[in-house]
């Protein structure tokens, strides 16, 4: 990763638009339209039920959207259009967007019955054809720079939370993604645990990565978001420099959300 500045070009690398998502009548997402520039990053606020996971999970097509359109590098994201209309992508051509777009769960989701290493060297073997050898010297970098130099050989339940969370955001970097998404990534960690994580997310901001990430941490937003971004009832109610947003919300929803957390 360079050491790049957070770079506004005119066309965002985050392209949502007019993004629609019901389940059985139940409306999720309402019209989003959010653009994330290269080197942003974009913190989501919400109350719980707002939308925010099922937002993310649009943006690399593990939910597929209603209506409406998202954009990663300027590339349709699940779907093309053939004859003037919109059609879903085909099973590759997902799976080759979706290995540029990492994400990091609340759960962390390693595979349990592999090492540290193997987690980080699985995918780029697998779906890139990265040569083994090579996907492993990148993998111990990659862990020595989240801090874990020297556990390539543990297995996940060896590991505390802090770390293994720490792995999974190697794991997401080891594809080189263009782009990284968050969900909750602090919020199964013990309290004591959540700074190791966030230290490596604040890092990985400072290096120039574009990060979507949805988050309770507050203070984490204040400091490393450029845009923060309120969702409720599966709409964008206000969205802004963190400063102007977290310290003055107009939308009495945003307000409300930003008093219980607080
Ligand atoms: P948030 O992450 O803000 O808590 P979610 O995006 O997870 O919100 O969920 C928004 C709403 O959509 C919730 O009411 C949730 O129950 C519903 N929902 C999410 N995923 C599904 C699904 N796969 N099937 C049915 N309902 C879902
Ligand atoms: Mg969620």
């Amino acid at each position: 990763m360079t050491g790049a500045p957070a770079q506004v070009t005119s066309r965002p690398l985050v392209r949502i638009r007019g993004l629609r998502k019901s389940f059985g009548g139940q409306v999720v997402l309402d019209g989003v339209d959010l653009d994330v520039h290269q080197g942003e990053v974009a913190v989501l606020l919400g109350p719980s039920g707002s939308g925010k996971s099922t937002l993310l999970r649009t943006v690399n097509h593990l939910e597929r959207p209603d209506a409406g359109v998202v954009e990663v590098g300027g590339e349709l994201v699940g779907h093309r259009y053939h004859g003037g209309r919109l059609h879903e992508s085909g099973p590759r051509t997902i799976a080759r967007q979706r290995a540029g777009i990492g994400m990091v769960f609340q759960q962390f989701n390693l595979f349990p019955h592999l090492s540290v290493l193997d987690n980080l060297v699985e995918a780029p073997v697998a779906v890139r054809g990265v040569p083994r050898r090579q996907a492993a010297a990148r993998a111990r970098d990659l862990l020595e720079r989240v801090g874990l130099a020297g556990r390539e050989d543990a297995f996940p339940r060896q590991l505390s939370g802090g770390q293994q969370q720490r792995v999974a955001i190697a794991r997401a970097l080891a594809m080189e993604p263009q782009l990284l998404l968050f969900d909750e990534p602090t919020s199964a960690l013990d309290p004591e645990l959540v700074g190791e994580v966030l230290a490596v997310m604040k890092d990985l901001a400072r290096s120039g990565m574009t990060m979507l990430v949805v988050t309770h941490e507050i203070a984490f937003a204040r400091e490393v978001a450029d845009t923060v971004v309120f969702l409720d009832g599966g709409r964008i109610v206000e969205s802004g420099a963190p400063e102007r947003v977290l310290t003055d919300p107009r939308h009495e929803r945003s307000r409300a959300f930003l008093a219980a957390v607080l």
